[in-house]
C-alpha cells in the first residue's frame, strides 16, 4: 500500500525544486532512526500477512464477470471497527491502488510461538467473511493475482473509458485508481518522468489457432467504438487524436502489449514481514529470503492470462516492473539505471559470519554518491549505505506540498517516500520513530492463492523457513546475477516442473565445526558438507567447495551452485550408491523445517496442523499439484467454447471466474490443485472479532511452549534433522 500522506501531490514539473530536498532529508530521517533503533536488541518474533482481495461483480444473466470498483465504500465500513477501538481489532484494511482491490492484514501482528501460526488461516477466513458479508449477491470475492481481461473494453462495474489524462492509456480508464491522491499522482509523475507511457510486453502464450501477429486493439468493436469517440472528441489535428489512431493502425507480434500502471499494480499477492531480534538478524534474513524469492514466485505463481489473452509466462512479476518503470530512455540504455524501480534487489545487505558480500554482489549498483557520503559520515557502515544510497538513486514520485517541511528528528516520511517506492523483492524496513518495533524483512515476491488454506500454508512456511535459516544457520548466498537468471527462469510458463534453479549444493554455513553421526557411519562435518557426501571424497569434496567459492567460479563441475528443480530443493535430492539411497545430496527445505519442528517441541494438535501446510507445500513442488496458473489455463484450454487461439472471452472469462469462486467457496472440486487438502481447510466461517482477538492475545502457559526458537536453538537439533533426513533416504529405494 505504501506511504499514503494527506495533501495535495506536485505534479512532476512542480514538484523539480524539492526533490532533491526530500532526499537528501530523508537520507537524514534515516540517519536518525538508523542511530535510535541500531542497537535495539533482543526483539522477540513478530510477524504478519499481506492479502490482497479482488473485487468481481458477476452478471449471472449476462454470463458476464468484471471488475467491481467499489473498495473505497466497502473500505470505509471494513475500517470501522479499527476507527472505534485501533488497537483491539484482528483485521485490518488498506486501500490498494486499484478501485478493485483491497489489503487485509491481522490486526495485530502474530507472536513467535508455534500455536500462532495455526491462527493465521483462520484470521484469513475471519477476513474473506469479514469483507464478504458487505457484498451483494451477485458481487464476488477473489484471492487471485491477476483478473485475465483487465483492459478488455468493459472490464470494469460502473463502466470505464480509457485514455484518461493521468495514464493516457488505450486500455484502461483513469477512474480505476484510487482516488487517494498518491495514486493516480504516482502514474502521471512515472509516465512523465519516463518521457512516454509506460510499455509493457509479454510473450504471449502460442495456441493452435494463435495470430501471432495480432492488432495492438483488439478489434472488439466496444473498444475501438471508445477509442474512436475519444478521437471524436478532440480535434483532428490534436497529437492525442493522433496517437489514438497510430494505435488503431499498430500490430504487435507475439507479444501481449499493455500501457499503463493498472495492469501491474492491479495484480494482487501475498507479502510476509518478520521482526527480527536486532538488525543484523534482519539484514541476514534479508539476503537469505532475497534468493528464495524467485523460488517463491515460481511455485506460487498465479498469472497465466493478461490482458484478455492467454500469456506464455505463468507469473506477474515482469508485468509490474514495466508498469512502474519511470526510467528515461537515456537512463535505461546508458546502463545508469540497469533495473526499474519494482525490481529484484541488486545487493545482499548482511556483514555477518564468514560471508563476503562483495563475493556476490557482482551486479551493478548505481548509488546516490551524496547520500552514500551522507551515510558514511553518519556512521552507517558500507553494505548498509550502498543499500540505502542505491535506493536513493530513485526521485520522489509524490511529493505534498503540505508536508515538505518535516522535523528529521520526529519523522520518516522522506524516507518512507523514497523506500515505499522502490518495490523490490525484500524490503528492510527501518523501525518506525518512537514505536517499540523493531527491524524488519519484508518477503513481497508470492502470487495469491484461490484458499486461505493455500495462503496461510505459504505465509507460515515462509516464517518457518526464516525460523531454520536462523536455527540451523543455513546458508543460501549465490551471486546476485544468479538470483537475477532464477527471476528470469521463475517467468517461464511451468517453471517449477520444467525448469531449473540455481542452489547452492550445501547451505550449511561454513562455521563451527560441528560434525554429526552419518548413517553411513563415519562422522561428517555438518558445517562442511552439503548434508552427506560421498564418504571417501570428504575431503577433497570440502577444499574444492571452498576454493571455488572463493574464485567465485559458480559455473565450474565443483562449483558451490547446481541447478535444482523446485522438487529438489523442497523435498530433498537423495544420494544414490548401486541401485541404492544413501543419504542425501541436498536435505530439501522441507525435510529441514519438519526436523525443525519436531525439535521445537510442540503440541501434538499444531504439529499435526503445520505438518498438513508442509505435506502441501512439499506436493505443489514436486508437481503432485499443480499451480494456480497451471489450473486456471488449463479452465481457460478446457473451456468449450475456447477457440485455441489464447483469446479469453467474456463467456470464458466469467466460467472461469464462477468455477474458482466455487473453488474458493470448496463447492468444486479441484483435485489437482488442492487434492487431499480440500478436506483439511479450516471453515471458522463463525469466527468472531472477539474469539479471534482472542485467539490472538492468548498467553502461553509456560513462558517456552512452542517458542519459534531462531538463533538460540541448540546446534544438537541440526545434527538430529540431518540423521533424521539422512536415515529415512536409506529406507527408501533408489528412484534413478
Ligand atoms: P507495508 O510496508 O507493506 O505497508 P505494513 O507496515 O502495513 O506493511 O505491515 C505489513 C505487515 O507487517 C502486516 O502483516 C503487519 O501485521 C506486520 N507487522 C506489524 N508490526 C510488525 C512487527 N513489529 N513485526 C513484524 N511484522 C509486523
Ligand atoms: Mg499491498
Ligand atoms: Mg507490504
Amino acid at each position: 500500500m505504501g506511504l499514503l500522506s494527506a495533501g495535495s501531490p506536485l505534479d512532476w514539473p512542480a514538484s523539480e525544486p524539492y526533490r532533491n530536498r526530500i532526499k537528501e532529508d530523508g537520507i537524514e530521517q534515516f540517519l536518525h532512526g538508523y542511530h535510535a533503533a541500531k542497537n535495539f536488541r533482543n526483539h522477540g518474533l513478530k510477524w504478519g500477512d499481506e492479502v490482497e482481495y479482488t473485487l468481481i461483480q458477476m452478471d449471472h444473466t449476462a454470463r458476464k464477470a468484471t471488475l467491481l470498483l467499489n473498495a473505497t465504500d466497502l473500505l470505509h465500513k471494513l475500517q470501522q471497527a479499527e476507527n472505534d477501538n485501533p488497537s483491539a481489532v484482528p483485521t485490518l484494511w488498506r486501500p490498494e491502488y486499484p478501485r478493485w482491490m483491497i489489503e487485509g492484514t491481522p490486526g495485530v501482528p502474530y507472536r513467535c510461538y508455534a500455536a500462532d501460526l495455526v491462527n493465521v488461516e483462520r484470521n484469513m477466513i475471519l477476513r474473506r467473511t469479514e469483507l464478504t458479508n458487505l457484498l451483494e449477491p451477485s458481487q464476488a470475492l477473489l484471492t487471485i493475482t491477476a483478473f485475465p481481461r483487465i483492459g478488455c473494453a468493459h472490464y470494469t462495474t460502473p463502466k470505464t473509458l480509457p485514455f484518461g489524462p493521468v495514464a493516457r492509456s488505450f486500455f484502461t480508464s483513469d477512474s480505476v485508481i484510487n482516488e487517494h491522491a498518491r495514486f493516480p499522482t504516482l502514474s502521471r509523475n512515472i509516465r512523465i518522468r519516463g518521457g512516454a507511457k509506460v510499455d509493457i510486453r509479454m510473450p504471449m502464450f502460442r495456441d493452435v489457432h494463435t495470430l501471432v501477429t495480432q492488432p495492438l486493439i483488439p478489434r472488439d468493436p466496444t473498444h475501438l467504438a471508445m477509442l474512436q469517440h475519444v478521437v471524436a472528441e478532440l480535434p483532428a489535428q490534436h497529437p492525442d487524436a493522433q496517437a489514438v489512431r497510430d494505435a488503431l493502425e499498430a500490430q504487435v507480434h507475439g507479444e501481449i502489449a499493455m500501457d499503463s500502471s493498472a495492469f501491474g499494480m492491479g495484480c494482487a499477492c501475498l507479502q510476509v514481514t518478520i521482526q527480527g531480534r536486532d538488525m543484523a538478524e534482519s539484514r541476514l534474513l534479508y539476503d537469505q529470503l532475497a534468493v528464495m524469492a524467485p523460488i517463491m514466485l515460481a511455485l506460487t505463481a498465479a498469472t497465466p492470462a493478461l490482458r484478455g489473452l492467454l500469456a506464455d509466462t505463468d507469473v506477474r512479476w515482469d508485468v509490474i516492473s514495466m508498469s512502474m518503470d519511470d526510467r528515461t530512455e537515456q537512463e535505461k540504455t546508458s546502463g545508469a539505471f540497469p533495473k526499474a524501480r519494482y525490481s529484484s534487489i541488486d545487493c545482499y545487505l548482511s556483514c555477518r559470519g564468514r560471508h563476503n558480500p562483495a563475493l556476490y554482489n557482482d551486479l551493478p549498483i548505481p548509488i546516490n554518491d551524496a547520500a552514500y557520503a551522507r551515510l558514511i559520515n553518519g556512521g552507517v557502515d558500507h553494505l548498509l549505505a550502498q543499500h540505502i544510497a542505491h535506493l536513493f538513486i530513485r526521485d520522489p514520485l509524490a511529493i505534498y506540498k503540505e508536508s515538505v517541511e518535516q522535523d528529521n528528528t520526529q519523522s520518516t516520511d522522506h524516507f518512507e517516500n523514497i523506500q515505499s517506492t522502490n518495490w523490490n523483492t525484500v524490503r528492510f524496513k527501518l523501525p518506525p520513530p518512537d514505536s517499540d518495533i523493531g527491524w524488519r524483512t519484508e518477503f513481497r515476491s508470492m502470487e495469491i492463492g484461490l484458499t486461505d488454506f493455500e495462503n496461510a500454508a505459504f505465509s507460515v512456511f515462509m516464517v518457518l523457513l526464516s525460523r531454520v535459516i536462523l536455527a540451523f544457520k543455513l546458508d543460501f548466498y549465490m551471486p546476485m546475477s544468479k538470483v537475477d537468471s532464477n527471476m528470469e527462469t521463475a517467468h517461464k510458463r511451468d517453471a517449477v516442473n520444467a525448469e531449473k534453479f540455481y542452489f547452492r549444493k550445501n547451505v550449511f554455513k561454513v562455521s563451527d565445526g560441528s560434525s554429526f553421526l552419518c548413517e553411513c557411519g563415519h562422522i561428517h562435518n555438518a558445517s562442511l558438507v552439503g548434508g552427506h557426501a560421498e564418504c571417501e571424497d570428504i575431503n577433497k569434496f570440502c577444499r574444492k567447495t571452498l576454493e571455488n567459492e572463493a574464485s567465485n567460479d559458480a559455473d565450474g563441475d565443483c562449483s558451490p551452485l547446481e541447478k535444482m528443480s523446485i522438487d529438489e530443493i523442497f523435498n530433498g535430492k537423495p544420494l544414490c550408491r548401486n541401485g541404492m539411497q544413501q543419504g542425501f545430496q541436498f536435505a530439501g527445505l522441507i525435510p529441514l523445517v519438519r526436523g525443525y519442528l519436531n525439535a521445537v517441541g510442540i503440541d501434538e494438535a499444531t504439529r499435526a496442523r503445520l505438518f498438513i501446510y508442509l505435506d502441501f507445500i512439499s506436493q505443489r513442488a514436486s508437481g503432485q499439484l499443480c499451480t494456480t496458473a497451471a489450473y486456471i489455463r488449463h479452465l481457460v484450454r478446457g473451456h468449450a467454447s475456447y477457440a485455441h487461439d489464447s483469446v479469453i472471452s467474456e463467456p470464458i472469462c466469467y466460467d472461469v471466474m464462477h468455477t474458482l469462486q466455487e473453488v474458493t467457496k470448496g463447492r468444486v472440486d479441484a483435485p489437482e490443485l488442492l487434492g487431499e487438502f480440500a478436506s483439511m481447510m479450516f471453515t471458522d466461517e463463525n469466527e468472531t472479532a472477539d474469539t479471534m482477538m482472542q485467539k490472538m492475545q492468548k498467553i502461553r502457559e509456560g513462558a517456552e511452549a512452542g517458542l519459534l526458537r531462531g538463533s538460540t536453538m541448540p546446534q544438537s537439533a541440526l545434527m538430529d534433522t540431518i540423521r533424521s533426513i539422512a536415515r529415512k533416504r536409506n529406507d527408501a529405494k533408489c528412484g534413478c
